[in-house]
Order: structure tokens, then C-alpha cells, then sequence
């Protein structure tokens, strides 16, 4: 990661290589942004991690991790609203969890610039499915832009700001994965003062979407837009470039891949490319289409482009054919590479890739396959000692809502407890559900920041319709899966201040859970396993929910920690005279630190990889499994 001296310095003019998610977070110094709420999402986490590590430097700043994207949208536009520059940050489904305000947000508008930066995750490489947020600027009635790498990231955000005030709504700044985690030189700009202090100025007749005030803001709102579609017409970001006998229309990274197949394929063509993409440039499309016969369109996911491209010919009668996904030459799935777009140019030309993708497959079957690596739990991860506690208890049998986090990995064997996953904080809800119409046990987990993000309201939601689930949370005293950012039960700020952090069994008491109790998964696996089956018998006997937290903390904080204080436990082994070689060790627990020595037939522990946490030594029967004096 860049050093956050390197973002901080005041040097217009100087070059420095960065990745698209530090060029925005600079981006933020160089356009005045008074505050910035987020909650971290994969592939936007490195905005948020190099802001937090910023703000403590910056006068008149303030910085969040919100407990949710709902409320990094309503802190953020309330922020807009009072007059002061802001930006929220969320990963594509985090954009979901703030629908509802984000459509409000649009209808009253904003008094000084507010940037939504939406991370989208085409392949899904880290999300549970490939939202396309184009679509929600489409819905909403939202301005939006669309880099296609980190020099426009940064541009765009200048230009999303100044647009943003020009017009008084929110703007969309949508990046792509393949974007956000690219590395390219960037230009400084000037950083400007931010403004000390601003007021909120009242205007209810604005700001409170009272039916008789909506109905009035909704008119506006299609007036901004039609003002925005000027600006798209005539921005600089939606450009025509090259020439040749057929047109192509694309936004986002597909720029990249059409530049390259362009090159490579040795073809002549006219490119629009669109920077600004809702709403499109209408003008500018219609004018290539008139001037070709053929006109592509490349794109990652939905027929964004494409439906806009047939709207404007039909609507402008013009008599063009539209190659796209539609016809089956692009894709819409997963994201776009190079070989993707050649193959199609090649299909559509009827000519010969002038790559020999089969030869680079050949190669690639030559190498020798890297040995398959299942997502696993880290080793020391207190989650596994749980799932293992949890799976004993109920022998396998009961049903395991699970929650967007590490804990979803358990999905794998041996563990498999995770049946069920919607969203963020779905363990809960659907865990009432199930228990509602099945008989089964019903043991859901979700993690400490997944907690304060979005279960208190199906915890809400199971006590007061009673609902007889048992709902682990897995407190392991971080946001770990998206780069271990602080939550309301770290006690840590965004702005690096320390604070008291929120009780997660007091909060539940709070929320009226009669049973609830704080165990730690290291101390006894006899011990964790009885409490699962007392709980689960609470919960027979009272039919309510029953809450356990199982609190240790993330193996990765846990090993930081004693490097920072050079302590090296005493190391883990397999005991060869008493091990059986039965190894239910490494059947039932699968520690990525354990292994079966093929020559003697016995477990064995790596002490490379070990993480010190004991679970093993529990599992094994024979007491195989000791820690060296
Ligand atoms: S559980 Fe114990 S006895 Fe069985 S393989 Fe593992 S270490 Fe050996
Ligand atoms: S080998 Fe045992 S002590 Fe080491 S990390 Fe794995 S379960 Fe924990």
C-alpha cells in the first residue's frame, strides 16, 4: 500500500504510481471533501483504509466506517445537504442495503457535492453476486460517470463534484473491480482549504419527501436529468476517438480490452467512448449511428449501452445493425478480458484471431497445476473451533443460516455449516423462517461487524415474534474478511480515536434476548460443545431466541500482535507413539496447518503455519496432539 505520507503531500504537479482506490482517496484532498462515510466492501476497501489512515492529519475533515451503507448514505447526504462536500463508498451490494435512501437523496437534492463511489465486482471475485449499478443510476435518476482506469478515477471525481453542484444531485462514480485494484501514474493536483464550518439551512419543503413535497420534487428531478443529459452531450468524458468503417460504443475497462483488440487485430474504427454514462449521450450516439452501418457495443454485465444504443435508433429511425450481447457475440457474464473481445471481433468479422488462444491454452496445460487450494479458514481462526463445536453438538443435523464474512467460508468440508445466505444479516431472518415451518434446529452465525451492520433488526424481529433460533455470533473484534476495519464493538473510530465500543450482549439484552452468554472458543471444546446443546435445549423448552457469543480474536490480529511484542509460543505437535493415524484431526477440523505425513501414515503440524490456537489438541481422541514444554 502506498504510504499515507505519499497521499497526503501537498505537491501539484508530481507523478506518482497509483492504484484507482488511492487515486480516488487523493481525489478526495484535491476536491475539498469535508466527510466521507462508508462501510467496507471489497473492491472499494482501499478508499476507506487510506482515508482512515489519513484523516487523523487533515484539519476539517471527518471520516467513518458507518455501521451499514445505509447509514454511510444518510450521514453522507445529510453532510451535502448542510453544504459541505462529501462522498459514501460501497462495494456493488452495499449500494443495495442503501437503496432507499439513495432514492430519496435524488428527489431533494444536495446543497454542496456528493460523490457515491460504487465498486462493481463483474466474476465476483468477492461478492455474492454481479450487481450492475448502472442500473440504479438509471432507476434513481442519478447522474453517473464510469472510469475506465485510475487517471480518470481521480479526473472524474473533480468533474463528478463540479457537475454534482452544478446540478444539485448526487453523482455516481462507478468503478469496476479490474479498475479499482489497477496501478497507473497519476498527476497531483492542488489541494484546496475545506471549509472550517458550514450551516444547514431549513427547507422543509425540500428536504422532507412528504408525499405532497415528493410529488412536487419528482418533476425537478426529470428536469435535472434532462440538464444532465446536456452535460453529457457536450462533456469532454464522452469523446469520439480513431476512425474506420464500422463504430464502437463502450465504457469503463471494455475501453481497455477495444483498444487492444483494435491494435492487435490491426482494425480501423470509430470509438466512442463513454465517460459519462447516465444519462447517455444521447446526441453523440445518435450521430455515430448515423454515420455507420455497423455499430458494437462492448460492455461488462447487462445490455446497459446496447439498450440505450436500439432506443436511440428506433426512436431516430435509423437504420443501423447493433452488434452486441443481444445476438450472443459478448457475454453477460463475468468480466471482460482481452481474448473475449477479440473472439467476438473475430466472430463478427468472420476472420481469424491473429492470437492463437488455443496455443496459449496448450502452454498453459504444459505448466505444472498448482495444487487446488479450497477457500479454508486460516489456521488459529476461532471461527473453525466454533463451526467444530457447533457441527458436534448437533451432530450435523440442524440447519445453519449463514452471513456475509469469513464465517461463510465453513461452507466447505469438513465444517459445512453455512445452508442459507441472502445478504448481509439474512442468518437471522432466514433463520426465522426455517424455524417457523420446520422442526429441525436451527443454529445460524454472523460475525461481530455483520452484527452492528445489519442483524440488530432480525434480532428485533426473533424476539418479538419469538422465533426459536440459536444465533452465534462470531466476535472476532474486527471487520476481518475486508481488510480489518474498526466497527461499534472495536471501540476504534474511523478517525483513529478510542472510544467505548457497543456490548454485543448487552446490546442483545437490550433487544429483549432472555438468554444470551459470552463463551470463548479456545477454552474447552468439552465445555463449548455442552453449552451449544444447553442452549439448544433453553430454546426447546422456551421457544425464543437464544443468542451466544463466541469471542476471540482474528487469527491474523492475534499473530500481528505477537510479532509486535516478538513473542513465539511454544510449538504444536503430533506426538508419533500415540497417534493412530485415525485422523479425524484432519477430517473434522481441517487446519490448514495440519497434514497427514505420508510415511508414517500419522498427522503432522506444520509450525510454519500453525497459529498457536490449541483446537487440535481437543479433537484428537488419543491426546496425540501437545504443546512442546
Ligand atoms: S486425531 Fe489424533 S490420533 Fe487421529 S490422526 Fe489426528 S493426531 Fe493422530
Ligand atoms: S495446528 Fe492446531 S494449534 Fe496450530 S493452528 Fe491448527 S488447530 Fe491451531
Amino acid at each position: 500500500m502506498t504510504k499515507v505520507d505519499t497521499l497526503l503531500e501537498d505537491t501539484p504537479g508530481k507523478e506518482v504510481l497509483l492504484l484507482a482506490n488511492e487515486a480516488i482517496a487523493r481525489g478526495v484532498l484535491e476536491s475539498a471533501v469535508r466527510l466521507v462515510a462508508l462501510y467496507p466492501g471489497t473492491p472499494s476497501s482501499e478508499i476507506g483504509n487510506n482515508l482512515a489512515r489519513m484523516a487523523p492529519h487533515l484539519e476539517n475533515f471527518y471520516f467513518e466506517f458507518s455501521s451499514n451503507e445505509k447509514v454511510a448514505m444518510e450521514v453522507a447526504g445529510a453532510a451535502a445537504i448542510s453544504g459541505a462536500r462529501s462522498m459514501m463508498v460501497c462495494k456493488g451490494p452495499g449500494l443495495n442495503v442503501a437503496a432507499d435512501p439513495f432514492f430519496s437523496l435524488a428527489y431533494v437534492g444536495v446543497r454542496a457535492g456528493m460523490v457515491i463511489v460504487v465498486a462493481d465486482d463483474p466474476s465476483m471475485w468477492s461478492s455474492q453476486n454481479e450487481n450492475d449499478s448502472r442500473y440504479y443510476a438509471l432507476m434513481g435518476n442519478m447522474p453517473m460517470l464510469e472510469p475506465a482506469d485510475p487517471i480518470e478515477a481521480k479526473e472524474m471525481l473533480h468533474k463528478a463534484y463540479e457537475y454534482s453542484e452544478r446540478l444539485e444531485l448526487p453523482f455516481l462514480l462507478r468503478t469496476t473491480t479490474r479498475v479499482n485494484h489497477t496501478r497507473a501514474p497519476i498527476i497531483y493536483d492542488d489541494i484546496p482549504a475545506r471549509p472550517e464550518t458550514v450551516s444547514f439551512e431549513k427547507d422543509p419543503f425540500r428536504f422532507v419527501p412528504v408525499p405532497a413535497v415528493a410529488r412536487k420534487r419528482h418533476p425537478w428531478l426529470l428536469e435535472q436529468i434532462e440538464k444532465a443529459r446536456e452535460i453529457s452531450n457536450s462533456s469532454e468524458l464522452n469523446f469520439f476517438e480513431s476512425s474506420g468503417d464500422f463504430g464502437i460504443i463502450t465504457s469503463g475497462v471494455s475501453y481497455n480490452y477495444v483498444l487492444e483488440a483494435l491494435s492487435t487485430m490491426e482494425i480501423d474504427a470509430e470509438i466512442l467512448k463513454i465517460g459519462m454514462s447516465h444519462p447517455v449521450p444521447d446526441e453523440k450516439i445518435k450521430e455515430l449511428l448515423g454515420r455507420h452501418e455497423r455499430i458494437v457495443i462492448v460492455e461488462e454485465l447487462q445490455p446497459f449501452l446496447e439498450t440505450h444504443a436500439r432506443r436511440i435508433a428506433q426512436l431516430q429511425e435509423i437504420n443501423v445493425t447493433i452488434l452486441g450481447k443481444e445476438q450472443d457475440y459478448f457475454p453477460e457474464v463475468y468480466e471482460y478480458t482481452p481474448k473475449i473481445v477479440m473472439n467476438a471481433f473475430s466472430k463478427m468479422m468472420n476472420r481469424e484471431s491473429p492470437v492463437d488462444w488455443e496455443d496459449i491454452e496448450d502452454t498453459k496445460k504444459e505448466l505444472p497445476e498448482l495444487p487446488p487450494r479450497p477457500p479454508l479458514l486460516c489456521p488459529g481462526c476461532p471461527h473453525r473451533a466454533t463451526y467444530y463445536a457447533i457441527r458436534t453438538a448437533t451432530r450435523g443435523k440442524a440447519i445453519y443460516p449463514s452471513d456475509i464474512g469469513c464465517y461463510t467460508l465453513s461452507i466447505s468440508p469438513p465444517l459445512e455449516t453455512a445452508d442459507i445466505l441472502f445478504d448481509m444479516g439474512s442468518s437471522v431472518t432466514t433463520a426465522c423462517g426455517i424455524a417457523r415451518v420446520t422442526d429441525q434446529d436451527v443454529v445460524a452465525s454472523i460475525g461481530d461487524s455483520t452484527f452492528f451492520a445489519s442483524g440488530l433488526p432480525g434480532i428485533a424481529n426473533a424476539v418479538y415474534n419469538q422465533h426459536p433460533i440459536a444465533l452465534v455470533v462470531l466476535d472476532n473484534r474486527t471487520t476481518a474478511m475486508t481488510g480489518h476495519q474498526p466497527h461499534p464493538g472495536t471501540g476504534l473510530t474511523g478517525m483513529g480515536e478510542q472510544v467505548p465500543g457497543l456490548d454485543i450482549e448487552k446490546v442483545c439484552e437490550g433487544l429483549g434476548v432472555r438468554y444470551v452468554k459470552t463463551v470463548n472458543p479456545f477454552d474447552s471444546m468439552a465445555d463449548l460443545v455442552a453449552d451449544i446443546r444447553q442452549m439448544l435445549d433453553w430454546i426447546r423448552e422456551n421457544q425464543a431466541p437464544a443468542v451466544m457469543i463466541s469471542k476471540a480474536p482474528c487469527a491474523l490480529l492475534t499473530a500481528a500482535e505477537r510479532r509486535r511484542k516478538e513473542e513465539r509460543p511454544s510449538p504444536y505437535y503430533v506426538d508419533e507413539e500415540t497417534c493412530t493415524g485415525c485422523k479425524r484431526c484432519l477430517n473434522r477440523l481441517s487446519c490448514p496447518a495440519m497434514y497427514l505425513d505420508t510415511e508414517t501414515g500419522k498427522a503432522a503440524i506444520d509450525k510454519d503455519l500453525c497459529n498457536f490456537c490449541g483446537t487440535c489438541v481437543d479433537v484428537c481422541p488419543v491426546g496425540a496432539i501437545m504443546q512442546e514444554e
